[in-house]
């Protein structure tokens, strides 16, 4: 049974630690927010007082957070996890931030003898819930072997994308182009609704024809269409405008480092920092359909 700890139990660190609990893992579980924690506690988690009291005994630590800001203090700060870790540990990235944070992250970590992969995910809260995320990994291949067994308990698809930091490359390649997937899906069910067609119909003539794309097939954005998601539920849930909106400022940044021409993107991030600009951070990515709709 291998000794994990968990720090960071928010909308995706929840289910998954869960997942690690009904794989026969030990966790210890650690989040600034009691009630995440208790939560976890519940479901068979040990709790610790504090980051560095859960990665104390820990084989394998894994990390998801908001941002590089959250990561970077936690890692390198002062009461930094790495010190207080075992010699022998693997850290695992898992929250989506820029590339080069996560080199520097590692960097820190590999100095101090231990190994660290970057696996940012995808799949959202239901592929977190569901143990099918897709883990895109960066980081040496003795790094991606360990990391590998622990990542097959929350996922279903795993990638070694490269050196550190890959990861987080290939993972904001992927939301940049699901921003433009879902803004786009989004204004085209309006404009059919706009003419009298009804939303659910419109979305089943695009599942089977050559609009298809993931945001109909498991997430789509307008009330009512489907279960289960958040354009069902006000919105709530899911994985929030901020958050789509860092990744990409994350994906912009680093077309401008390397000169790529990002022109559908650009108009993705006009429309979600106008979306944010508008009180809509806290809600699902998916609210951008809102956006298009009449009052
Ligand atoms: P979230 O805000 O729901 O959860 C983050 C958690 O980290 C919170 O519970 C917060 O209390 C905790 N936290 C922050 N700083 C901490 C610290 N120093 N010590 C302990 N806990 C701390 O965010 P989320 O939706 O779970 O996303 C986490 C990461 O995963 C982000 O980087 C996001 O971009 C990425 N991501 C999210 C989704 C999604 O659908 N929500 C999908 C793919 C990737």
């Amino acid at each position: 049974m291998t000794n994990i700890a968990f720090i960071g139990l928010g909308n995706m660190g929840g289910p998954m630690a869960a997942n690690l609990l009904k794989s026969g893992m030990q966790v210890t579980v650690f989040d600034l927010v009691e009630a995440s924690v208790n939560a976890l506690v519940e479901q068979g988690a040990k709790a610790a007082t504090s980051a560095v009291d859960a990665v104390a005994d820990a084989e394998v630590v894994v990390t998801m957070l908001p941002a590089a800001a959250h990561v970077k203090s936690l890692y390198l700060g002062d009461n930094g996890i790495i010190e207080a870790s075992r010699d022998d540990v693997l850290f695992i990235d898992s929250s989506t931030i820029d590339a080069d944070s996560a080199r520097v992250v590692g960097k820190a970590v590999e100095q101090a003898g231990r190994l660290f992969v970057d696996a940012p995910v995808s799949g959202g809260v239901a592929g977190a819930k569901a143990g099918t995320l897709t883990f895109i990994m960066g980081g040496s291949v003795d790094g991606v072997a360990k990391a590998t067994p622990v990542l097959q308990c929350m996922g279903k698809n795993l990638f070694h994308a490269g050196d550190t930091g890959a990861g987080q490359i290939a993972k904001i390649c992927n939301n940049m182009l699901l921003a433009v997937l879902m803004s786009g899906t989004s204004e085209a069910l309006q404009l059919a609704i706009d003419n009298g067609l009804d939303p659910k119909v419109m979305s089943d003539i695009m599942l089977q024809s050559s609009g298809c794309n993931w945001t109909l097939q498991k997430y789509n954005p307008c009330p009512g269409v489907m279960e289960d998601v958040p354009s069902s539920n006000d919105y709530q849930g899911g994985f929030m405008v901020k958050l789509m909106n860092k990744d990409l400022n994350l994906a912009m940044n680093a077309a401008a480092n390397s000169e790529s021409s990002t022109p559908m993107a650009a108009a993705a991030q006009g429309l979600y920092k106008l979306h944010q600009r508008n009180g809509n951070g806290d809600k699902d990515f998916s609210s951008i359909f809102t956006l298009f709709a009449k009052d």
